[in-house]
């Protein structure tokens, strides 16, 4: 299946569906399957089982094809390569330093170049080096909560390269891969920000003091489920609305602003996407309102995006009485003030 189709995504997930249909331990998100089994021997066999549909299908694993893949003979095909070793570009190292060479051949080329690639010795070491990487790509670690982060950097003529770690027990493990050529890289600067942790001791204080939280303790119909619960790693206990699959700490008045901020500067999103992702995890009453009201004046978001379209009145206007017969009608404006009057209607 080709990258980039609208929606090769859901042709995927139906497709990989049935390759795994009844089978009830498993869960897939595009290309990724995970497997919950009850006790190693299960997951064994589990695995095998699984590994076994795919092959069923004819799915084998991409390293594979990528050590077969062919040396291109044009540039378009070139580019084409390019592209796929873009899609993994996160789990390769130093990715645009060894793909430089390759990279030179794209220069003033056409979308659909047809030119032959003049490959060299520097080259094709370039290209063999990336099915190499390909194949054996770093795997990244899961982000634990507790371990402390360590950015490293690198700089060279050719680029920028930088590799996110967390420092564990058994010493650095990369979360992700990010590099650039100078160019590219200057004119993409984004920031690194993660969820700042809760601090739990504080988060049990604050409740303490929230008359809202009191209330809604001693009210009998409400829709909340308030319970006192220990969070992973923390002696303290939070109330926790318990009426969803999830449970949802009750942020305190005094912290909901910060929830707010931690959540949606993430990527600016709108009052619905913000609101969806916040009440995932959190509660409070009136929280929909608040979002609103905080979406609604986030200065960076006014900044870059129309919020609300101006919602005119209909006008009254003569229906044509015989084919033929148009009307157009323009309206321009708003204008200075002139005699009291701020639009243009202009028609023909
Ligand atoms: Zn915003």
């Amino acid at each position: 299946m080709p990258f980039g189709l609208c929606n090769a995504a859901q042709t995927w997930m139906r497709f990989i569906h049935e390759v795994l249909r009844s089978l009830d331990y498993y869960f897939v998100y595009l290309d990724d399957i995970l497997i919950a089994s009850t006790d190693t021997n299960f997951h064994k066999k589990h695995v095998r089982d699984v590994l076994q549909r795919l092959d069923d299908y004819s799915l084998t694993i991409n390293a594979k094809l990528i050590a077969n893949y062919k040396q291109p003979t044009t540039v378009r095909n070139l580019r084409k390569f390019l592209g796929i070793l873009n899609f993994y570009r996160k789990f390769l190292p130093k990715a645009a330093h060894i793909q430089a060479p390759l990279q030179e051949f794209l220069k003033n080329s056409k979308k659909n170049d047809k030119r032959e690639v003049e490959w060299n010795v520097e080259a094709i070491s370039a290209f063999n080096q990336c099915k190499n990487q390909l194949a054996n790509v770093t795997l990244l670690a899961h982000p634990s909560q507790d371990a402390d982060l360590t950015l490293m950097t690198d700089a060279s003529d050719i680029g920028l390269g930088a590799s996110l770690n967390e420092i564990t027990s058994d010493g650095f493990k990369p979360l992700g891969h990010c590099d650039n050529v100078p160019a590219d890289a200057f004119s993409r600067i984004s920031a690194i920000v993660t969820l700042s942790t809760i601090d739990y001791e504080e988060f049990a204080q604050m409740q303490q003091g929230d008359d809202e939280l009191k209330a809604l303790l001693s009210a009998t119909n409400q829709t909340l489920q308030l319970k006192q619960l220990r969070m992973p790693g923390s002696t303290t206990e939070i109330y926790c609305d318990i009426s969803t699959s999830t449970v949802r700490p009750y942020v305190p008045h005094a912290l909901r602003r910060n929830v707010f901020l931690a959540v949606h500067n993430l990527s600016h999103p709108g009052i619905r996407a913000t609101a969806k992702l916040i009440s995932k995890r959190f509660v409070w009453t009136s929280m929909n309102k608040d979002i609103q009201s905080w979406t609604c004046s986030c200065i960076p978001c006014q900044r870059v995006k129309i919020q609300r379209h101006t919602n005119s009145e209909l006008g009254h206007f003569k229906v044509p009485d015989a084919r033929f017969h148009h009307l157009h009608l323009d309206i321009i404006g708003p204008l200075p003030p002139s005699q009291g009057f701020f639009l243009l209607p202009y028609g023909h």
